[in-house]
């Protein structure tokens, strides 16, 4: 570990140095989730991340699923503390990520966030909506390694499980420190085949939007009915999850489509005559 190592350069005891207090690092760990504190997830989580340093949880007050990158505001926002090291916010992920780095821990920021485990996956194109994998982009906008969990769930599954590889992936990323990636994990259903270092697959969209009728003759609509399938791809976090391996897909914020820069140079020119004063 560097930073312990870094820790003994600087002039700190060794532990058996006789009554002299050793300050070994303990690392500052915030928890936080989209499906809310109450999520059996979130709990196992943070029992298996607790040997490991100081668990800090700030978590939603209700489920947030879905809630993508979303910043509340247009509101106040509140901050409940309900156990030592135990917050919640009635907001999104994101704001829970933001109160915790900003405020609560803003004299001792985090050294990594950690978000989930999310009751069901979060794959391929499903990223861009997930409130699981926001939350830890915000930390990583932070300057602060992040990850998030999520499990497939089904016959078989168990939090438990899952709850104790995070906690080793967690010892893993803490060693490595890189802020500009978010590792997205996802669980599959029963027991682990091994590990795949995957990248995002392809979701076939159901065209479905339900219409249905409301007790008043009202028409209304309901997003996302059927459970999403995948277009077959190797390498993807789909495969990976579906022959039973746990997937770690590294992300970025850089939205940017570079191959396409310079296919699209000559709007400069064609554009650019437009906005040129005669
Ligand atoms: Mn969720």
């Amino acid at each position: 570990m560097r930073r312990l190592a870094a820790a003994f350069e600087s002039g700190a005891k060794a532990p058996h140095s006789k009554g002299v207090c050793y300050d070994a690092f303990v690392p500052r760990i915030l928890v936080t989730n989209d499906d809310g504190i109450y999520s059996e997830g979130l709990r196992k989580l943070a029992d298996a991340l607790r040997p490991q340093g100081e668990v800090i949880i700030v978590a939603p007050d209700r489920e947030q699923s879905a809630a993508s990158h979303a910043l509340t505001l247009n509101r106040p926002l509140r901050l409940l503390q309900l156990e030592e090291n135990e917050w919640i916010v009635d907001g999104t992920p994101t704001d829970c990520v933001n109160l915790a780095v900003l405020k609560l821990m803003k004299d001792k920021r985090p050294d990594i966030v950690v978000s989930g485990i999310n009751f069901g996956p979060n794959l391929g194109d499903d990223v861009t909506y997930s409130g699981t994998i926001s939350a830890a982009f915000e930390g990583a906008l932070l300057n602060i390694p992040s990850v998030a969990f999520s499990a497939l769930v089904g016959e078989h599954f168990s939090f438990d499980r899952c709850a104790e590889l995070a906690a080793q992936l967690t010892r893993l990323v803490l060693e490595d420190r890189n802020p500009e990636i978010v590792l997205n994990v996802n669980f599959p259903v029963a027991e682990f085949n091994g590990v795949k270092v995957t990248r995002l697959g392809k979701r076939v969209y159901s065209e479905g939007v339900i219409e249905r009728l409301d007790p008043r003759g009202r028409k209304y609509y309901w997003i996302g009915g059927d459970p999403p399938t995948w277009r077959p791809g190797e390498g993807t976090d789909f495969e990976a999850v579906q022959g039973g391996y746990v997937s770690i897909t590294p992300l970025h914020l850089d939205l940017t489509h570079h191959q396409s820069i310079p296919r699209l140079k000559y709007l400069e020119e064609t554009l650019g005559h437009a906005t040129r004063k005669a």
